[in-house]
Parts: C-alpha cells; structure tokens; sequence
C-alpha cells in the first residue's frame, strides 16, 4: 500500500491563524494488483477483492474521525464528514 501525504490550509484552534495542515491518506497501488494478477494466472483477483472490501471499510472508518495535523505546532482538528 502506498502512503500518500496530504496538505491543506485551515485554521488552527491553537496558532490562532491559518496554517497548514497534514493528512496521511492510504492509496491502493492498483498497477501492482494488476502485475501480480497476471503472474499468479488470476488467483490474486480473490485476495484483490478481499482487500477491495477491507479497504472501503477501512476508508469509511477514517472519514468518521478525519484527522489533519498542524505543522506549525502538531494539534491534532478532527473534522466530522
Ligand atoms: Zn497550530
């Protein structure tokens, strides 16, 4: 799984001002799903699917509590979706 870092502005609570702020957001590298497809002759598309499921459940877990961290002094704003 490949990791990657998200940045934004928003206003920190504790700096008192915008600032920006970091997220990790989890990616399925799908081309290596695909490679590893093909060298298993298609037995990887069932433990795919599985990640598949895993991953949407996962990823509707974090939306709950979507947490960005500021860079300017490390408070956690959790954002309810
Ligand atoms: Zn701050």
């Amino acid at each position: 799984m490949a990791s990657a870092l998200l940045e934004e502005m928003m206003y920190c609570d504790k700096c008192g001002h915008d600032t920006l702020h970091r997220k990790n957001a989890k990616k399925m590298s799908w081309i290596l799903h695909i490679v590893l497809s093909v060298v298993t002759l298609g037995a990887w598309v069932v433990v795919w699917g599985i990640l598949f499921i895993w991953h949407l459940l996962n990823k509707s877990m974090t939306a709950l509590a979507n947490s960005w961290t500021c860079s300017n002094c490390g408070n956690k704003k959790l954002i309810a979706i």
